[in-house]
């Protein structure tokens, strides 16, 4: 692709974004820097980067070919991609098949309890507010999202939730929770951006159940660079 990068316009925890010579496009760079709790817990998981850039491009692509619409465009370097340029909408949407972290918490049920059916909740993106939880009425009140945004955010979430959770399962990885982000193109179609990984997503092995994830990092349990490259190793083979 006849594309060059141009300067940064964004830095965020775990990735740097870049303009390029197409309006339309830009230029995600992965970094190693590990941050947790909304940014109190910060460290490095060294070759991180490189793994989430890979896993990410790997699952979006098969995403897209199983019909989800992605921002991905191409991978074009061990920690680069280039992905459509899109206004993020401020939602982090949370799927889960199995109780863990803030749901355990919140209603007092043991971690690993499994649901009797996938749940969805959203928070409100913004760091200085600690991205609070917010209901469908908040996000229609305060102009997020409108109704019909909403069911097509929680009908993509199920249906990613469908496909991962049968791939993974083949490698066997238990998809136990994730966090989405959706974004709007140019031309006003909603399409899943940002990234899919172990900092994103738990993932524990069927037979131990040990942790494969990010939770290794907030959790201090030590063993976070080999956890990212088992998961590395069993969806890319590499
Ligand atoms: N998650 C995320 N970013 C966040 C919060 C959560 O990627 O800012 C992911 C997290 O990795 C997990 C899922 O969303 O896979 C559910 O996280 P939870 O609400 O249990 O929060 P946590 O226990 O991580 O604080």
């Amino acid at each position: 692709m006849n594309i060059t990068k141009g300067e940064q316009i964004y830095e965020g925890k775990a990735k740097k974004v870049f303009a390029t010579s197409d309006p339309d496009l830009v230029i995600v760079d992965y970094k190693d820097d590990a941050t947790a709790f909304n940014g109190e817990k910060k460290g490095t998981i060294t070759g991180k980067g490189v793994i989430n850039n890979k896993l990410t491009n790997f699952l979006m692509k098969m995403l897209e070919e199983k019909g989800v619409p992605t921002h991905f465009i191409e991978e074009i370097s061990d920690r680069e991609a280039i992905v459509k340029k899109v206004t993020i909408i401020p939602l982090e949407v949370i799927v889960r098949n199995i109780a863990a972290g803030s749901f355990s918490k919140r209603f007092g049920v043991p971690e690993g309890k499994d649901l009797l059916s996938p749940t969805l909740e959203f928070s409100y993106k913004d760091d200085a507010l600690g991205d609070p939880m917010i209901n469908d009425y908040h996000i229609k009140a305060l102009g997020i999202a409108t109704d019909e945004e909403l069911k097509t955010l929680a009908e993509m979430s199920f249906k990613v939730n469908e496909i991962l959770k049968e791939y993974l399962l083949a490698d066997n990885i238990i998809l136990v929770d994730f966090k989405l982000e959706f974004g709007k193109t140019s031309s006003g179609e909603i399409v899943l951006a940002d990234e899919i990984s172990p900092d994103t997503c738990r993932f524990w092995d069927k037979d131990t159940r040990e942790k494969l994830d990010k939770d290794r990092f907030r959790r201090s349990l030590g063993g976070e660079v080999e956890a990212y490259q088992e998961i590395s190793k069993r969806v890319l083979g590499d």
